[in-house]
């Protein structure tokens, strides 16, 4: 790798690679690096992703796709089933990917556009002058280097240390962060065209289990609860085992990943001088469904291109990068986020009964109006003494 770049990039997921790519279009000489060995794997993703959400970005392609999905159903914790159609579904119908290839195929695109990929290639700390990130010092096979860059972007996922080594608080408090297992299964009878959820504070406290097909007889299913209610004997894992048992007994389990997704509201700041923060290191994930892949893209070319302005300037200060933070703050991302946090908040809270309230109440609506509006105006309709409780999030839609 070289030693100096006009941008630096730490971490190779959806939002390196997709800021890598974006800079390089733009003329910009830029190194990525991946600590990992190889791009995507192990995949810590139950992989589905919104069709439209997707289409911003690239035409989808066979080769990294895993299933279509028209419709997202929920469970109720009673067993009751609501089905979402696509016009309905929003997120969560669209594809499920690939992501072993799909990571590895943005990797490549950055690459043709001329940027350097280094994998197996750490950033262990940040090269900070006069108060400016100016870079990382970088390990590969216990060689160390120092890469210089105008600006680093930094998109280390949701465990990501750069920021904080720069000085940016990202604590995530424990109770905002969602802990997951997910098996991939295989001789499972599923629908092969539907992402499904199961809600319930006995199947998932906080969270939910999901179940995203990834071909035939063959599907994603995982569950993430709140982190502050695991505790012994109530593990993500024994809940999933629990939920394999009765609904898959006859399952295979051919892959086991765990990981974490954070579901607080996004970092205060995500610029600092000569740094940018994207994806899930800002925190960009939805806070009702964990999704952070789209998030992850989209603030990740918006990084590169305001990126690319401020080097053109030759301001990288973190005023002159404000227009990034600013931007995904505004975009209908952004309101998005914010919204969903409050609904989050307000959803974690239902006992079962209200939610089996809820879930039966929206399959009544005229689901061609279907709209998260639609879904609080139906349960204070259901339940007026909700009214109050729901206020605050009826005023932010
Ligand atoms: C169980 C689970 C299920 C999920 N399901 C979905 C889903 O269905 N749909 C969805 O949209 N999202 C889902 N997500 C979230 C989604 O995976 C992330 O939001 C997305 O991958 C974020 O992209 P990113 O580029 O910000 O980070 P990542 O994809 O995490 O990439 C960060 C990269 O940085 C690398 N890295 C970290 N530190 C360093 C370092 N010091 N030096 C060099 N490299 C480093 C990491 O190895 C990693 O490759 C799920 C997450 C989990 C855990």
């Amino acid at each position: 790798m070289k030693p100096e770049y006009d941008l630096l990039v730490i971490g190779g997921g959806p939002g390196g690679a997709l800021a890598a790519r974006t800079a390089a279009e733009q003329g910009l000489s830029v190194g990525l690096i991946e600590k990992r060995p190889a791009i995507g794997v192990p995949v810590r993703c139950a992989e589905g992703v919104g069709r439209d959400l997707l289409e911003e970005f690239m035409d989808p392609d066979p080769a990294w796709i895993s299933a279509e999905i028209d419709r997202a159903v929920i469970v109720a914790p009673d067993g009751y089933r609501m089905s979402l159609e696509p016009s309905m579904g929003g997120n969560e119908v669209g594809y499920v990917l690939d992501r072993k290839r799909f990571d590895r195929e943005l990797v490549i695109q950055a690459a043709e556009a001329g940027a350097d990929i280094q994998v197996k290639t750490r950033a262990i700390s940040p090269i900070i002058e006069n108060g400016t990130v100016s870079g990382a010092r970088v390990e590969q096979n216990g060689l160390v280097q120092d890469i210089r860059a105008r600006v680093v972007i930094a998109a280390d996922g949701v465990e990501s240390k750069f920021s904080r080594w720069c000085g940016v608080d990202t604590t995530v408090p424990l109770g905002e962060i969602e802990t997951c297992v997910q098996y991939l299964m295989t001789g499972i009878d599923i629908d092969e065209a539907a992402t499904v959820f199961y809600l319930g504070n006995d199947v998932a406290p906080e969270g939910y289990v999901w179940v995203f097909p990834k071909g035939p007889r063959t599907a994603n299913v995982g569950i993430g609860i709140s982190g502050r209610k695991s505790r012994e004997g109530s593990r993500p894992l024994d809940y999933l085992n629990r939920f394999v048992r009765s609904n898959f007994p006859n399952g295979r389990i051919v892959e086991w990943i765990m990981g974490g997704v954070s579901i607080c509201p996004p970092l205060e700041k995500t610029v600092a001088d000569g740094l940018i923060i994207v994806g899930d290191a800002a925190r960009v994930s939805d806070p009702i469904t964990g999704g952070g892949i789209y998030n992850a893209m989209y603030t990740g070319r918006l990084a590169a291109q305001v990126a690319a302005d401020a080097i053109a300037k030759g301001d990288v200060s973190a005023p002159s990068l404000m227009p990034y933070d600013a931007g995904w703050r505004a975009s209908k991302l952004g309101s998005a986020l914010q919204r969903n946090y409050r609904i989050k908040e307000y959803f974690v809270k239902l006992s079962d009964d209200k939610l089996n309230r809820l879930v039966h109440s929206i399959s009544r609506l005229d689901l061609s109006q279907f709209s998260t509006l639609e879904i609080i105006k139906e349960l204070i309709r259901h339940d007026p003494s909700l009214l109050l409780e729901l206020k605050a999030i009826r005023d932010l839609l």
